[in-house]
């Protein structure tokens, strides 16, 4: 999809002590989610006098911040996370990045940041990826990892919105999220705790959710689950979603549904690519509350044939047990299910360049 951006306003400050390749190869080869990150990272700061300005690549380094620094006391802070995936002919691309871009407005509307235009986004994407397009690995579902991050970097301890904002995006190389291949998680579903409530920062991507979904977390964890799974908090009994993923669940009858969007739920991408493509394929797709009473029904009934999760880290991601207070249930018998292998297949193959892109869905970096 070709979109206007804001590229060549960013002046690029190479590093004068780049990695060395010994080293860099070593990171590209075993990539470790998160670990290791690119020479480079871009960077434009706001003023609520002069706005954005300073659009530049520099430098992948430690930030010198003031105690009193505002993100550090109230969490004004929001992020997006999308990959750069390298295709068989050596062209870079990057997924639906306006979506992303999209998001991050809305994200910096609710935590009161200042929004930054989807050309300064994709453009600082471009930037950086160029700079450090040795930094992308080209083995089996690897990418490199991008997370353009905004916080609030006035040294001021009142509580108003920050009158200094910074913009950056690093980047990490990453492998499959899973070593050996896609295996079913299990998830711990809370009764105790929420990760969002009605007009709270639920559609938002910021960090203060995640804040919140640590403890959960670990519970789910001390419970023998991977990952937990959220109910609304209102009524306590419909599934929101994991702690940073969505949920899907495939019916028997090849209906597939997920909750709603009802403003506790982060909107995401791969959550509406799958709709599409789900969608396309034939299967009727339905947006609604889905109550965890009838899902342990129906996966008791056989009416519910598969469960799974999806987001940009992990992709998409089968469900093999679910758990609570009172039930403890095996989905699939340890295997991923047919529609979810099938949607993760087609899904990742746009991604990698190994089907055709009908929906205009990437965007070429390099
Ligand atoms: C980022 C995120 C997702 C997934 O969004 P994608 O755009 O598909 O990566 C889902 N839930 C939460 C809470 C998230 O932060």
């Amino acid at each position: 999809m070709s979109i206007t951006t804001a590229v060549d306003a960013f002046d690029i400050r190479l590093t004068d002590t780049p990695t060395p390749d010994a080293d860099r190869e070593a990171a590209l080869a075993a990539p470790k989610f998160g670990t290791a990150f690119s020479d480079h990272m871009a960077r434009v700061s706001w003023t609520a006098s002069d706005g954005w300005h300073d659009r530049r690549v520099e430098k992948y380094g430690p930030l010198q911040l003031d105690p009193a620094t505002a993100v550090l006391h109230y969490a004004q802070e929001i992020f997006e996370g999308l990959k750069a995936y390298r295709h068989a002919d050596g062209s870079v691309w990057t997924f639906r990045p306006e979506a992303n871009a999209e998001r991050f407005q809305r994200s910096a509307h609710r935590l009161a940041l200042p929004p930054l235009s989807t050309e300064d986004f994709v453009g600082s994407i471009e930037a950086l990826v160029r700079t450090d397009v040795d930094w992308i690995p080209g083995g089996e579902e690897t990418s490199l990892y991008l997370r353009p991050f905004m916080y609030a970097s006035e040294a001021f301890l009142g509580v108003r919105p920050s009158l200094e904002v910074e913009y950056l995006v690093i980047a990490s190389p990453v492998g499959p999220y899973f070593a050996g291949g896609v295996k079913p998680v299990s998830i711990w579903v809370a009764q105790d705790y929420h990760r969002a409530g009605a007009g709270g920062t639920g559609a938002a991507k910021c960090g203060g959710n995640y804040a919140a979904s640590l403890l959960p977390q670990q519970e789910a964890y001390e419970k023998g689950c991977e990952q937990v799974c959220f109910l609304d908090a209102t009524t306590n009994t419909a599934l929101d979603e994991l702690g940073g993923m969505n949920v899907f669940v495939v019916r028997a009858d090849g209906t597939v549904e997920t909750p709603e969007l009802t403003g506790s739920i982060l909107e995401g991408v791969t959550r509406s690519s799958i709709l599409q493509l789900l969608a396309d394929r034939g299967h009727a797709v339905v947006e609604k509350r889905i109550l965890l009473d009838e899902l342990l029904a129906g996966l008791a009934d056989g009416s519910v044939s598969e469960v799974f999760a999806c987001g940009t880290a992990a992709v998409i991601t089968p469900i093999g047990r679910l758990a609570g207070e009172g039930f403890d249930v095996t989905i699939g018998g340890g295997v991923a299910g047919e529609v979810t292998t099938a949607i993760r297949d087609q899904l990742t193959d746009i991604q990698y360049g190994r089907a055709a892109d009908r929906y205009g869905w990437l965007h070429r970096l390099v």
